[in-house]
C-alpha cells in the first residue's frame, strides 16, 4: 500500500535533475575514459604528507573536539596571509571564514546576500554548482557570456542601463570552468567599476587560480563589493572538504550565523590538517610546481591530440591553466547526442548544453585533462573520433 506523504518544499520545484547529469552517472564505468569530472589526479594528491598531517593533528585535543564556526584560527590566519599574498592587500583573519569546500561558501553566500527574486548575474557557460545553489535560492538568473577575455562586462553594462538590477554578479576569474579563459586585467576593472556605480556584490569563484602553467593570473577582482571564493580542494584534497571566503567583516558575520544553523562547525581535524600543509611553504610551493608541470603537460598533450584528429572540424584552445579544455565543433556535431555514441565508445565528457539554458553552446563540449595521464588522453581522443563519424 503507497502512503501519501506530506507535501516537501515548493523549492524543489525549481531544481531539476538533468538528462545530461543522468547519462553522466554512466561515466563511473570502468571501461569509460571520463574527461567529464573535474577531479583532480589521484596520483598528484600527497597522499603521504597528508597522512604525516593527520598523525601531527591527531596529537592535539581540540583536532577531534568541535571548532570555531567561522573556521579554526590557525587556518583562517595562514589564509588570511595567503590571500594577502595572492591579492597584494592586506586581509587579515577576521575577513575569512573557512567553510566545507567553497561549493559551502557559495551555498551561504546565497543566503546572506539574496532575497528570493533577487535577480543574479552568471556566466554563460556557467558552474553547474553555482546554477543550482542560485536556483535554490530562487534568484532570478540572468546569463551574460564569456569570451575570450572573460566575462562580457560590455554586455553587461549595456544590460545595466537596460535596467537590469542584480544584487550579486558570480564570475569565475581563473581558468574558467568550463570554458579555460582567464578573466583580463581590463576586464576586472570594469567588472569592479560597474559593481561601484550600480551597487552589486561581486562573487568570485577562484578554486584555479594557482593551477597556471605559464604566469600567474592578473591579480584577483578590486573592490569593497568583492567576496572571493577559494579552495583547498584542487591544490590539496578534495576529501579534506576545505574552502574559503574572503569578504568584508559584517557579511563574514552573516555567514558565520547562517553556517552555525548548516553545521555548526566544519571539520577541526580536516582543517588543522589543511594549515599544517598550507604553512609548509617549501613543501606547498615544490608541489604546486609538481602539479602545474604535470597538468599543464596533459592539457598539451589533450590539445595536441584533439587538433590532430578534428582539424577544421572543431576548435580547441590551449590552456593556460586549471583542469579544462572546452572544444566546439564546427560541422554541426550536438554534443549531447554524441554522448551516448561516445560512451558505447568508452569515453566521456560533459555537453556544453550542462552549462547553459542556450542552444549556442550545444555544439561544443568541457574536457578535463587533469585526471588522466597523456598516454590516457591520447586514448580517450581516439575513442572520441571513432564516436563522431
Ligand atoms: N567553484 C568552482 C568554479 C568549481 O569548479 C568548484 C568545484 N569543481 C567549486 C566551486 C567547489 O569546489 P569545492 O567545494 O571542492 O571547493
Amino acid at each position: 500500500m503507497s502512503i501519501a506523504l506530506p507535501p516537501m518544499s515548493s523549492r524543489l520545484g525549481s531544481v531539476q535533475s538533468s538528462a545530461i547529469r543522468d547519462l553522466l552517472a554512466l561515466t563511473a564505468r570502468e571501461d569509460v575514459i571520463s574527461l567529464a569530472g573535474g577531479l583532480p589526479a589521484l596520483e598528484l594528491i600527497p597522499s603521504h604528507r597528508i597522512r604525516d598531517a593527520a598523525q601531527s593533528v591527531l596529537a592535539e585535543s581540540t583536532s577531534v573536539q568541535y571548532g570555531e564556526t567561522s573556521g579554526w584560527r590557525g587556518l583562517r590566519e595562514i589564509v588570511a596571509h595567503r590571500e594577502s599574498v595572492i591579492t597584494g592587500r592586506s586581509v587579515q583573519y577576521a575577513e575569512v571564514v573557512i567553510t566545507h569546500g567553497s561549493q559551502q561558501a557559495l551555498t551561504l553566500i546565497a543566503q546572506a546576500l539574496l532575497d528570493p527574486g533577487a535577480a543574479v548575474v552568471v556566466d554563460e557557460p556557467a558552474y553547474t554548482g553555482a546554477l543550482q545553489v542560485f536556483s535554490i535560492a530562487g534568484a532570478d538568473i540572468h546569463a551574460i557570456p564569456i569570451g575570450e577575455d572573460g566575462l562580457d562586462t560590455d554586455e553587461l553594462e549595456r544590460r545595466l542601463r537596460g535596467g537590469l538590477r542584480p544584487t550579486l554578479v558570480h564570475t569565475v576569474s581563473n581558468f574558467h570552468n568550463p570554458r579555460g579563459v582567464t578573466m583580463s586585467q581590463f576586464r576586472r576593472r570594469h567588472l569592479a567599476e560597474l559593481a561601484d556605480r550600480y551597487g552589486f556584490w561581486i562573487l568570485e569563484d577562484d578554486p584555479y587560480g594557482e593551477i597556471w602553467f605559464g604566469a600567474p593570473p592578473p591579480a584577483p577582482i578590486f573592490s569593497d563589493r568583492v567576496v572571493r571564493l577559494s579552495s583547498a580542494s584542487k591544490i590539496l584534497a578534495p576529501a579534506l572538504r576545505v574552502g574559503w571566503m574572503v569578504a568584508p567583516k559584517q557579511v563574514c558575520d552573516a555567514v558565520e550565523l547562517l553556517k552555525q544553523g548548516a553545521d555548526l562547525c566544519g571539520s577541526s581535524m580536516t582543517q588543522q590538517m589543511a594549515a599544517h600543509m598550507l604553512a609548509d611553504t617549501p613543501w606547498l610551493d615544490l608541489h604546486l610546481e609538481t602539479l602545474r608541470g604535470e597538468y599543464g603537460r596533459r592539457a598539451a598533450a589533450l590539445h595536441r591530440a584533439l587538433g590532430a584528429a578534428f582539424g577544421d572540424a572543431a576548435s580547441v584552445k590551449p590552456a593556460d591553466g586549471g583542469m579544462f579544455l572546452w572544444l566546439t565543433f564546427h560541422d554541426g556535431t550536438d554534443t549531447t547526442a554524441l554522448l551516448p555514441t561516445a560512451l558505447d565508445h568508452g569515453v566521456a565528457f560533459v555537453p556544453g548544453k550542462a552549462f547553459a539554458d542556450n542552444a549556442t553552446y550545444s555544439t561544443s563540449a568541457r574536457l578535463c585533462f587533469a585526471s588522466s595521464p597523456a598516454p590516457v588522453l591520447d586514448e580517450a581522443v581516439r575513442r572520441l573520433t571513432r564516436a563522431h563519424v
